[in-house]
């Protein structure tokens, strides 16, 4: 049980997190093993979403190493991808080798995010000082003279206020605390949109390229064993023309990226069976103010270019609960600390939003006039120079400025 006190319509908490996804829930977890009360609000009612990211990275699978939990982590079903491949017209080149990373697994985890979400929330579980409400969406925002004091929420059943000494906003690229706090927005424009489908897979079939480029075209398959995670990119705001050309013109583009995909091609039969998931790439110009914090794709909306979005927000979630888990146990933090995480954490997502916008303009741009893909030149380095497969996979694998896990029951100690 939480020490938060409540009444149904009214809790109070140390920390109010809005948003279960992997920076909130990490965020939680992070606070409650150091003995802070927090309230993570998920405005669903589970974790089953199809629209995340599926990468768990060689640096977060470091702070598992780093929390004691890695073991019982690589027993959940996961593939492990130890290079990255792309196929450019044709040609199969590795563009990333995870081998030579400074961490104890050299590879990407792919995993449902569902599923590493659920283990997350099991962990935190474990500290009578978490609490994870799902089905409890924020509406709004409570302030008083100038600082946010706390979260209105709505569940199935009634409206909830969550009066808090901090709220940590990690409701993603839509987030609706940054609006409700009226943060400026830089918005970065992106030209792309995605298509997101399953595409049955042959048993047979084996290990094949994460990207597929050609004559414009880019498409991401993500092996599920029994099935392809399929991304496949478009010009922005073309859905309907894309609609408009049929089915049959878009299986026809996907058999020609991957013709392994074979007949399974036609079990994409229906457009409900394709999402259209909006890109983009923004960043809040400043993540804070009294009472508030936000960080991950709520700080910083990240595209899936390069697979680094959950990784980001992982880091920014250790970050913040290095900074805050002591000061958080005594009651409000200042605006200082909470501009220090700002600091911290601002060039690590300029270098990467840096990287996104260059290969949405140059590399994965679906409604370019000019050329876009992997010139034949790179392509020829990455095959013979295997040794230029260590930068993509640093800065994928790891990101700049890899967090460390600081807090726990040693700080506790430290703090008493
Ligand atoms: C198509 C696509 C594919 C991607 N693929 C990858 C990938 O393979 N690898 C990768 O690393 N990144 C990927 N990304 C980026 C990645 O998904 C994000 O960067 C990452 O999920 C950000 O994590 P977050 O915790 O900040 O936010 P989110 O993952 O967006 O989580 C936010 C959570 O808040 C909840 N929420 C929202 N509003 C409220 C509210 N009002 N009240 C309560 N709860 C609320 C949501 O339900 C959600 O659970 C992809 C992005 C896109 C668009």
């Amino acid at each position: 049980m939480t020490q938060a006190t409540e009444n149904p319509q009214s809790i109070q908490t140390r920390c109010c997190i809005v948003g279960g996804g992997p920076a909130g829930m990490m965020l939680g977890f992070l606070l409650a093993r150091s003995g802070v009360d927090v309230v993570v609000l998920e405005k669903h009612k589970d974790f089953l979403r199809d629209f995340r990211g599926d990468t768990i990275h060689p640096s977060t699978l470091e702070l598992l190493v780093e929390l004691g939990l890695l073991d019982d982590f690589l027993q959940l079903p996961h593939q492990e991808l130890n290079s990255v491949k792309i196929t450019s017209d044709g040609q199969t080149v590795p563009i990333a080798d995870f081998a030579h990373l400074p961490t104890h697994c050299k590879f990407i985890a792919f995993m449902p995010q569902w599923d590493f979400l659920n283990f997350i929330a099991d962990k935190a579980k474990q500290y009578p000082s978490f609490q994870l409400r799902m089905e409890t969406e924020a509406i709004d925002l409570i302030e008083e003279n100038g600082t946010i004091t706390g979260v209105k929420a709505s569940t199935p059943t009634n409206e909830l206020v969550i009066k808090a000494d901090l709220v940590v906003g990690t409701d993603g690229r839509r987030s609706i605390i940054r609006d409700k706090a009226k943060l400026p927005v830089q918005d970065f424009g992106v030209p792309i949109d995605v298509l997101w489908m399953r595409i049955l897979k042959d048993p047979a079939i084996g290990e094949q390229s994460l990207g597929y480029l050609k004559a414009g075209k880019f498409m991401v398959l993500i092996d599920r064993r029994d099935y392809f995670q399929c991304g496949f990119l478009i010009p922005k705001g073309q859905y309907k023309t894309i609609k408009q050309r049929g089915l049959s013109a878009l299986q026809a583009d996907i058999l020609d990226l991957a013709p392994f995909v074979g007949d399974y091609i036609n079990e994409l039969d229906s457009w409900d069976k394709i999402s259209l998931l909006t890109v983009k790439i923004d960043r809040l110009r400043q993540w804070y103010k009294p009472g508030l914090l936000c960080i991950g794709d709520a700080a910083h909306a990240m595209s899936p270019a390069g697979g680094v979005g959950v990784n980001l927000a992982i880091q920014d979630a250790v970050a913040t609960a290095n900074q805050l888990a002591v000061p958080l146990q005594k009651g409000p933090v200042s605006t200082d600390l909470l501009a220090r995480i700002q600091r911290r954490r601002l060039w690590p997502v300029r270098v990467i939003q840096a990287g996104q916008i260059f290969a949405h303009r140059r590399l994965i741009n679906a409604s370019s006039t000019r050329p876009t893909g992997f010139p034949p030149y790179l392509l020829w380095l990455f095959r013979h120079l295997p040794v230029l497969r260590r930068l993509p996979a640093r800065l994928v694998g790891m990101g700049p400025r890899p967090e460390h896990i600081r807090t726990g029951e040693k700080q506790m100690e430290m703090s008493r």
